[in-house]
């Protein structure tokens, strides 16, 4: 039986085979997923009008039962849940940690701790999520299943037990990164618990690959894919999405920071919190709020450990 056949797709009307394995290449194979849409997606991938793509996510809404809620209700169902940093004056500044629904940027430079935050987070999610797993779409090769032992030992937690739920995939290029990004929805069809995806880090590959002007535009357009899969998962699933980017220096920045992340607005417009981090004084790191939907920007400085993320002592 073709893979079509025995989707739950076919219950839309107007969506046949065809449509189905369209939607399936840019990781739409349920009806919640048509429902969420939108309908440009829609008309672009599946060449159909805007009328019939607006039908179609319309009967795909209406077979959901989406409707109104009060605001109550609202607020219980996106339970925002979070993820400490290890460190309380971190946390603090974010509001209790990471939060889930939604794509959180850290950039910073080489060395500035994006991937200890990364190990970090794994290990505090899974301690606090006993059946819990972690994606991890490693694009620099730069994660360490010793630096998770050493950072769950610190915790006393059982190292084999939070290393056995690290989902790490490496990622050789940005069309195999897509494709990770596109495969973590099975996980949940396995009833795999994913209570945090990591990418670290997003832009390296797409950064690398795509070269000179004429590329821009492509690079764009995948990377818009790529972010909106994710999105899609964190807010479908009501997790946190944990994204790396490195920084260029803009030379033409006279006042405040010339160090700007990568990919520019497709990525600030996609993410709900971005976090810039840079070395501090005497082996500290600094962390500094620089966007956030409600918060106001604010700066912290901590310690990385052989133990982990650690708070300044006073
Ligand atoms: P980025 O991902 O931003 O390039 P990293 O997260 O890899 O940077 O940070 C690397 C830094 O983390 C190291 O330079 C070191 O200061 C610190 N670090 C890594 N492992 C340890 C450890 N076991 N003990 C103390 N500090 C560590
Ligand atoms: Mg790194």
């Amino acid at each position: 039986m073709a893979k079509s056949e025995k989707s739950e797709l076919t219950q839309l009307e107007g969506v046949g085979p065809a449509t189905i394995e369209k939607l399936a290449t840019v990781g739409i194979d349920n009806i919640l997923g048509v429902a969420v849409a939108h309908p440009a997606t829609l008309v672009e991938v599946c060449g159909m009008t805007e009328p019939t793509a607006r039908k179609i996510i319309k009967a795909a809404r209406e077979k959901m039962g989406f409707g109104f809620v009060d605001g109550i209700t609202q607020e219980e169902s996106l339970k925002i849940s979070r993820i400490s940093t290890n460190s309380k004056k971190f946390d603090a500044i974010l509001d209790g940690g990471i939060k889930s629904g939604g794509i959180t940027e850290v950039y910073g430079q080489f060395g500035s701790g994006k991937t200890q935050l990364g190990h970090q987070l794994t290990v505090n999610v899974l301690l606090d999520n006993p059946k819990g797993v972690v994606v991890y779409i490693d694009t620099e090769n730069t994660f360490s299943a010793a630096r998770i032992r050493q950072m769950s030992r610190a915790k006393k937690a059982d190292e084999e037990d939070i290393l056995k739920r690290v989902y790490v995939a490496k990622a050789y290029n940005s069309d195999h990164q897509i494709f990770l990004s596109e495969q973590i929805e099975s996980l949940f069809k396995q009833e795999k618990q994913v209570v945090l995806i990591v990418v670290d880090s997003v832009m390296a590959h797409f950064r690398a690959e795509y070269v000179g002007r004429g590329t821009l535009a492509d690079r764009q357009q995948k990377l818009n894919k790529h972010l909106h899969t994710l999105q899609k998962i964190a807010d479908i699933h009501n997790i946190p999405v944990f994204v790396t980017n490195q920084v260029t220096t803009n030379v033409g920045v006279m006042f405040g920071n010339p160090e700007q992340a990568i990919g520019g607005n497709i990525l600030s417009h996609t993410a709900r919190e971005i976090i810039y981090l840079r070395k501090g004084k005497a082996g500290s790191r600094v962390a500094k709020l620089v966007d956030s939907n409600y918060l106001q920007d604010a700066e912290v400085s901590y310690i990385v450990t052989e133990d982990g993320i650690q708070d300044l002592e006073e």
